[in-house]
Parts: structure tokens; sequence; C-alpha cells
């Protein structure tokens, strides 16, 4: 079988090769032993962003965001809550935009919260502020199709 999927560990952002068919069965990272597919969202820094978001056979959607921003606190737990439903569908990622500022420049992330979902490292489409679970997965299954 060569149905092995890049799926990037949420916790130590290593990339591990999973066969799709057990991406529903609490896979772990071969690395820090951490769950790779439960829906936890990964915090990226710049250095991370792009092998995360490039090297996922899954497609990943990353929030920058900032701190102390209103819009941005709503939103955390509608990404979170919207996470665990996508779990082993779509990675979810967050760039902090204070802390990750070459990745808010290269995207030219203008107003926060904003969404962009990526498939094999493209950016496939953006969305910006903030959003409920269920806003983000019907956009997110208009998007995938
Ligand atoms: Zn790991």
């Amino acid at each position: 079988m060569s149905d092995l999927l890049h799926v990037g560990c949420p916790h130590c952002k290593k990339m591990n090769r999973v066969p799709a068919q057990r991406l529903s069965d609490g896979p772990k990272c071969g690395a820090c032993k951490g769950a790779l597919a439960e829906g936890a969202v990964a915090e990226l820094s710049d250095a991370e962003m792009p092998g995360y978001t490039g090297k996922s056979d899954l497609p990943v959607l990353v929030d920058f965001w900032a701190r102390g921003w209103g819009p941005c606190k709503a939103m955390a737990p509608e990404f979170q809550s919207a996470a665990k439903s996508w779990r082993g569908q779509v990675a979810f990622a967050k760039v902090n935009t204070e802390q990750a500022q070459q990745a808010s420049a290269r995207f030219g992330i203008r107003s926060i919260p904003t969404l962009i979902l990526f498939r094999n490292g493209k950016e496939i489409a953006r969305q910006s502020g903030a959003m409920q679970a269920s806003q983000l997965t019907a956009w997110l299954r208009t998007q995938l199709g």
C-alpha cells in the first residue's frame, strides 16, 4: 500500500507518514508521541510555517491572530471546536502575527483574524473576520468541495 499521507504533528511540528486508513485510529507522532489527528491546533513560528503547510498531504487551515484582540479571542474556541470536527481531514494551525512577522508580511495579512487555507503549500482560499465553528465548517466545505 502506497497510501501514506504526510501529516504534521501539531505538538512538535515534525512530519509523520501515516496510512490514510489509520488517520481515524488515533495515530501518534513518531517523535513526541503526541496525538497526530485528534484536533489539536498547531502554533506555528516563522520557521515552522513553510514546512508545516508545504509538506502536509492534508489541507492546512491557518488562523493569523493577535493576542488581546477581541475578535481573535472570540474566534479561538470556535476554531478549536472546528479543528476537532475536521480532525484527520484538515490540519488546523495558528500564527501569532506579533511573533511570526515574516509569515504575516509574506501573506500580506492586513486584518485579523485572517484564515488562509493551504493545499500542497499553496494558498487556495482566504477569509477575514471572526467566524463561528458552524460558519467555518460551511466555508471549508465550499472550499474543499
Ligand atoms: Zn510530535
